[in-house]
């Protein structure tokens, strides 16, 4: 049989180096701060041991106030941690009642109540595990991977801490003088070892899935622009083709090379992050784009007819050409050229698609640029001849 101190100091201990674990990966990834939370929320939780297995030895009444405190304060920065991991705000609102609550637990217990204090700081632990699972349950950015544990984690701490308050409740053991030692406090200990240790690795998982993603979601951005880059275009469109309802554009800036050489890369770049600003207030429902290089662009179009991408397309270009960039040597007017290409009921692959606007693109600069041109050959319902975008 397992000695109960022993098992506490052990735990304590395991619990205190996965505390300076989780600090170094903190100090080596600062902008993970719920890693840190979540490292000062274990050494709470393993202080609470320390004061239960030293109330065990020596049951003065402050050791028992410290001791609940530290438990509830704990398991609100454990919550706390999965809060700034979620990023969902609901540690801030919460923590004004759970402050009022370990006050009064320790009023109560300090008016020698202890074990209505036990009760309350069980159903306060409880409830802050609830609101943990009800966070990861509800929000749309947790990966459904992770609900798993993490529901098997809350779920089995919450109910082993609302079984140690129902037992004293069942005892009607309002005064303890002492650590209560029943059935359900044995369990609860078993859990809380196992909880720590699964709270520990399940923050430094969440800490490589947060930087896992972080470099996908690199990997498909224009660091520039912030618009998604030619892989992105690949990844999202390489394997599906383009139906009916659904076009492609390759769009370029006017004389781009000119604006590099009369007024400088700075302000060439600056070009490009405000059409960047203009397609963004477009994209959206059904239109993506994405800078493919340079100063070519894609914008794919879905569910809309010929006609709506084409007006779709005329907008964008107009409202680009209506913009004016501040530089030294006077404001400054740029315009774009657009080759479209629509889907077509045989399904078009990617690269069909990129080449046809390529053509059209081709077309728009010859006939003057400045223009949408389409890569529909005349005579077809949906050709249209280059258009002028901005007078
Ligand atoms: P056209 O109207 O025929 O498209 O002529 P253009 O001058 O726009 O085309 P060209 O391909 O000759 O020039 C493109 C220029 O874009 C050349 C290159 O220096 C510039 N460029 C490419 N990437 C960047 C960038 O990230 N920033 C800046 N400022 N310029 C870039
Ligand atoms: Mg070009
Ligand atoms: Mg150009």
């Amino acid at each position: 049989m397992l000695d109960f101190g022993s098992l506490l100091l052990a735990t304590a201990l395991s619990g205190a180096c996965l505390s300076g674990t989780l600090v170094a990966i903190w100090l080596t990834a600062r902008q993970s701060r719920f890693v840190l939370t979540m490292a000062v929320g274990i050494l709470l939780l393993v202080s609470h041991v320390i004061a239960f297995w030293l109330y065990g030895r020596d049951a003065s009444p402050w050791l028992a106030q410290a001791m609940l405190a530290l438990l509830v304060a704990g398991f609100f920065v454990v919550f706390t941690s999965s809060d700034q991991y979620i990023e969902r705000g609901w540690a801030k609102p919460a923590a004004l009642p759970v402050a009022a609550v370990i006050v009064l637990t320790v009023v109560v217990t300090a008016a020698g109540f202890d074990g209505v204090g036990f009760v309350i700081a069980y159903l306060a632990v409880t409830g802050i595990l609830v609101m943990t699972a009800a966070a990861f349950w509800t929000s749309t950015e947790v990966d459904r991977r992770v609900l798993a544990p993490v529901s098997l984690l809350t779920g089995s701490s919450a109910i082993s801490f609302a079984l140690c308050a129902f037992v004293i409740v069942q005892q009607k053991q309002w005064v303890l003088g002492s650590v209560p030692r029943n059935w359900a406090e044995d369990l609860n200990t078993v859990v809380v070892v196992a909880c720590m240790t699964a709270l520990g690795a399940l923050t430094i998982s969440f800490h490589h899935l947060r930087t896992q993603n972080r470099l996908t979601e690199e990997t498909l951005t224009d660091p520039l622009t912030g618009l998604m880059n030619r892989r992105a275009l690949n990844s999202l469109h390489g394997d599906t083709g383009f139906g009916r309802q659904m076009a492609l554009a390759m769009v370029d800036l006017d004389h781009f090379k000119r604006t590099n050489d009369v007024f400088g890369h700075a302000v060439g770049d600056r070009v490009l992050q405000r059409f960047a600003d203009v397609v963004r207030r477009y994209a959206g429902d059904g239109i993506e784009v994405f800078r493919l290089g340079g100063e070519e662009f894609a914008i794919v179009i879905s569910g809309v007819s010929a006609l709506d991408a084409y007006e779709i397309l005329r907008k964008i270009g107009a409202s680009f050409g209506a913009e004016v960039v501040a530089t030294k040597l006077g404001l400054l007017r740029s315009t774009v050229s657009i080759g479209v290409c629509l889907g077509d009921d045989d399904i078009r692959r990617l690269e069909q698609m990129l080449l046809g606007a390529d053509a059209a693109l081709y077309a728009a600069k010859r006939a003057g640029r400045n223009r949408v041109a389409t890569a529909e050959t005349p005579g077809s319902d949906t050709y249209r001849e280059p258009e002028l975008l901005i007078a």
